[in-house]
Formats: C-alpha cells, structure tokens, sequence
C-alpha cells in the first residue's frame, strides 16, 4: 500500500481526492499541507508542504494547489524521492512539466499528469466510436457561472491561473482524446476584463488533420443559467456524436448510450497505483499545449471589470 499526502487542501482535493483515495486499497491517505492551519482526523496536517516532505512518512504526492505553486511544489517532492500526481492543468507552462518529466525520469518516480474529464468511461466510448472517422463539424460549448463553480478562487484571474481557460482545458482534454489526430488552433479570441489578467471567455477556431470542416470551442465564465459542458462532433459517414455534462454523457445520433467504468477521479488513482507500480510515468502535454499556442496567437480585447 502507499502512503500518500495531498498538497493543497481545497475544494477539489475534499471533494474529489480524499473519497478516492479511502476507496482504493493501494492508497492510504496518510499526510496534508495547505497554507491554513487544518485537522483531518487520522492525518498528520502541516501549514509548510516542506516540513511534510521532510517528516511525513509518505511515498506519494497529489499536488492539489492552484497551478501557478506546482511546478516548485512538484519539484521539491520529485527531489524528495516522491510519485507525484498533478492536478491539471499539470503547470502553467509546457517547459515547466517538461523539466518535472525529465527530473521525475532521472529520481526514478513516478509522474502522472491528470486529466480527469477525459477519465470518464464516456469519453473512451466516444473515442472508440469517431476511431478511423473524418471530422465534418466539432463544436465544443463550455459555459458556466464563475461565481458558482470559483467562489473566491482569486488565483483563477491572477497570471498563470488560466481564467476562463481553467474549465476550458476539461473540454479540450476531451477534444484530445477523442478526435483522431492533432488539434491545431487556427484563431483565438480572448476577451479579459479590465481589472483581471486572464480571459472570462474565449473563442477559438480549430482544425485537426481529420477535420473536413469546422472545429470551434467557446469558453465563457458569464453564463448564469446552470452549466452547458456539451461537445458535438458531426462525422462525414454521418453519425453525430454528442459528449454532455461535461464528458459524462454519450448521445450517437440522439441516442444516449450506457457507459461503464470507475468514473473520474477513481480511474485516475487506479491508473496512478498501477504506474507506481511498474515503475512508470504518464505525462500528456496536449490541453496545456493547445491553450499555449491559443495564448500565443490570440487577438485580445478588453471587456467590463469583473467584480467578484
Ligand atoms: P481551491 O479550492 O482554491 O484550493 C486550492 C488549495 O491550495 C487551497 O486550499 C490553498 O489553501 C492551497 N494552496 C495554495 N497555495 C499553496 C501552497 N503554496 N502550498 C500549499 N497549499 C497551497 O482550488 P481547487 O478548486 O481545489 O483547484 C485546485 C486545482 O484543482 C486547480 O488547478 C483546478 O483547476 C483543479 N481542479 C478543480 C476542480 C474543482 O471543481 N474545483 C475540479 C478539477 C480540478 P491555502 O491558501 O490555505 O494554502
């Protein structure tokens, strides 16, 4: 069984990791650090991550943080001889997991880059059915109320926490994993309001080298009539296949279709016991590369303060 400690204590490391953990026998939540003192009952809990890699006795690591803190926090776990799973996005630049890669490589642990949306059964049914299909139309609609699903999650609009990007890269993990062959971006619009670094929505135009038509994906935080998480692929055979609910549901040709599997966050840590077990790492660059080139090529314009 491995030991493992969470770094950064926040919605989704309560929500999500802890109950995976607790119902997968190869782990066993052993350790936390998070800035705010805490008390987990049954879990050594630090205020300094450092003095939990130096004291805890633990052999692994899920950084939990906001991402703009992983690529030191990663590093610092990766030389302390941990296995080490990112919350994604895995960092705020393509060199800097990059260099974890490498440096988790030569320590010989184990480096998992998560995508968890992409972790559901849903999607591997989708995949298997656009396999070896030409694309004739990709839409992807991300649109959601910011101030329901990041109350007072400061960093989101600070450099480096991906705005409007941070749910959008879910979909674009999607997008990687079921369309055959590279997503490439051709455009990108992002609108940043005038007191944030980072977009609250975003348009991008899209191309694949399976693509015979046109690919988009719309981002955008001001949505406030619940949530739309839906990607629509029309093929040129003709089947239209729909992801919804944020990649939980299959729809061909309206049809809705029964998947089976673990679910998210379940999947990835049973993906993560079995690299740590062969010696192996995972680490998939794609959704960060495609929002690097976005932010690379983007016409940018400014939109109404944002006021939380
Ligand atoms: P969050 O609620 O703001 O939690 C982040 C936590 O990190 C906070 O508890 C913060 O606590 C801690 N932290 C920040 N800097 C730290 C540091 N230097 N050392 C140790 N702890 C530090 O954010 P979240 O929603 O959980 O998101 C975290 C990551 O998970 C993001 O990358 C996000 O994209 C991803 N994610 C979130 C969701 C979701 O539904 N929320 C879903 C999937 C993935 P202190 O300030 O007390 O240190």
């Amino acid at each position: 069984m491995t030991r493992i400690g969470i770094i950064g204590f926040g919605k989704i490391a309560a929500d999500q990791h802890v109950p995976s953990i607790a119902a997968n026998d190869a782990f066993a939540f052993a350790a936390a650090a998070s800035r705010t003192p805490m008390t987990i009952d049954g879990v050594e809990t630090y205020t300094d991550y450092k003095r939990m890699l130096a004291e805890a006795d633990i052999a692994a690591v899920a950084i939990c943080t906001p991402p703009s803190v992983r690529y030191a926090i990663a590093r610092d776990c990766i030389e302390a001889g941990k296995h080490v799973m990112l919350e994604k996005p895995p960092g705020v630049t393509l060199g800097e997991v990059e260099a974890l890669a490498e440096t988790a490589e030569a320590r010989g642990v184990t480096l998992m880059t998560t995508w968890h949306a992409q972790a559901n059964p849903a999607v591997a049914a989708a995949a298997d059915a656009l396999a070896g299909q030409r694309i004739a139309r990709l839409e992807i609609v991300w649109h959601e109320d910011v101030r329901k699903w990041h109350p007072g999650q400061a960093w989101i609009w600070e450099a480096g926490g991906f705005g409007v990007f941070d749910p959008g890269i879910n979909a674009l993990s999607i997008a990687t994993r079921i369309v055959p062959g590279k997503l490439i971006v051709r455009g990108a619009k992002l609108l940043t309001p005038a007191n944030k670094a980072m977009p609250i929505a975003v348009e991008l135009g899209l191309t694949s080298p399976a693509a015979e038509g046109e690919m988009s994906a719309s981002f955008d935080f001001r949505y406030t009539e619940g949530e739309r998480w839906t990607i629509k692929v029309l093929t040129v055979a003709g089947p239209e296949i729909v992801l919804s609910e944020g990649g939980t549901k299959l729809a061909i040709d309206g049809q809705l279709r029964a998947t089976e599997g673990l679910g998210e966050y379940a999947a990835l840590y049973a993906e993560f016991a079995s690299l740590i077990a062969a010696g192996r790492s995972h680490v998939d660059l794609e959704p960060l590369r495609i929002v690097a080139d976005a932010f690379m090529m983007a016409e940018r314009t400014e939109v109404e303060a944002f006021i939380d």
